[in-house]
């Protein structure tokens, strides 16, 4: 296993803000990651997968932080659309396998850059609107729960609209998954994955680093006053113009300035009485 000591934590997030692990753990295969865990005097660990959801404390010092983009790549084909798939796979990387054997049904998720542990834990999908999300094709994951390899169904992961009884328990540690995904011909995957590149050229920022939507509830009255009154960091954190919802990074952000613009925003709402929740994890 490798072990990587002082380790800054930005490189390990899409959105380039973190602080360091005294000790950054990257297990490669089931056996080392549960000697770690035993391992572990405090049992108190960070999990980061694709660093794609998460905003990291650049001030401080993370004792013990366990990197999955090393434990598990297999995919396994069991046949009718069914895949056992490790914790580690980056989604793109599934969609491609699962279309060339003519399935499908999260070619929406193509342009995400995360790794499907963090995508399950998250219950990564679509707008609320759309109502789909990963979860739809889940048949039971397979995790690590206080010492422990156990399998849970799907009715029993709680999975809500970005949320799911992994983010709840910070402990729990997904190591690979069961979907059961539907037919689906390769000329319409190939559509519908273009499609999605197109509508993010369209509407995504790509002018800095940043970490998708801020929030999974908010008003967009309310986000759209922040923005305007919020001035306009250039090198560092500030609200996207171009797409709602989103923090930029342009380089020199700090964690600081990002929490600061969340909690702006948070109090706004709570003036008005609505609700601001946070979708991005927030390693205080
Ligand atoms: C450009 C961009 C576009 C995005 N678009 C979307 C979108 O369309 N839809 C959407 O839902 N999200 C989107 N996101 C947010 C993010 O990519 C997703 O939430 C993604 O699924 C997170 O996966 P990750 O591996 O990066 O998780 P991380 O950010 O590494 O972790 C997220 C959370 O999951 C936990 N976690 C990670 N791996 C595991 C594991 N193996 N076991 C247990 N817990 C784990 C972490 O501890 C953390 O709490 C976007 C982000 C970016 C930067």
């Amino acid at each position: 296993m490798k072990i990587l000591y002082n380790e800054s934590l930005k490189k390990y997030t899409t959105v380039r803000i973190g602080g360091t692990a005294s000790k950054l753990y990257i297990p490669q295969t089931e056996e080392e990651l549960m000697k770690l865990l035993d391992s572990i005097d405090s049992k108190e660990y960070y999990i980061i997968g694709g660093g794609s959801n998460l905003l990291i404390n650049d001030e401080k010092i993370f004792e013990n932080v366990i990197s999955m983009k090393e434990f598990n790549k297999s995919i396994e084909n069991k046949g009718e659309g069914v895949y056992y798939i490790g914790a580690s796979n980056k989604l793109q990387k599934i969609i491609n396998k699962i279309n060339e054997d003519g399935f499908g049904g999260i070619e929406y998720l193509y342009s995400v850059p995360g790794l499907i542990g963090g995508a399950v834990a998250m219950n990564a999908g679509r707008g609320k609107p759309h109502g789909v999300s990963i979860s739809d094709y889940i048949v039971d994951v397979t995790v690590y729960i206080n010492g422990e390899i156990k399998t849970i169904k799907k009715e029993q992961c709680r999975f809500g609209y970005r949320n799911s009884i992994f983010r709840e328990n910070p402990n729990y540690i997904i190591l690979g998954c069961t979907f059961k995904f539907e037919y689906k011909s390769k000329e319409e995957s190939e559509q519908l994955k273009n499609a999605r590149i197109q509508l993010c050229k369209d509407v995504q920022d790509k002018s800095g680093y940043n970490f998708g939507s801020v929030f999974k509830i908010n008003d967009w009255k309310v986000m759209w006053l922040v923005r305007k009154i919020s001035i306009s960091n250039k090198n560092g954190i500030h609200f996207s113009k171009k797409t709602p919802n989103w923090i930029i990074n342009k380089g020199e952000g700090t964690f600081r300035q990002a929490t600061k613009l969340i909690k702006r925003v948070e109090i706004m709402h709570k003036m008005i009485g609505k609700k601001a929740i946070p979708e991005v994890i927030i390693w205080e």
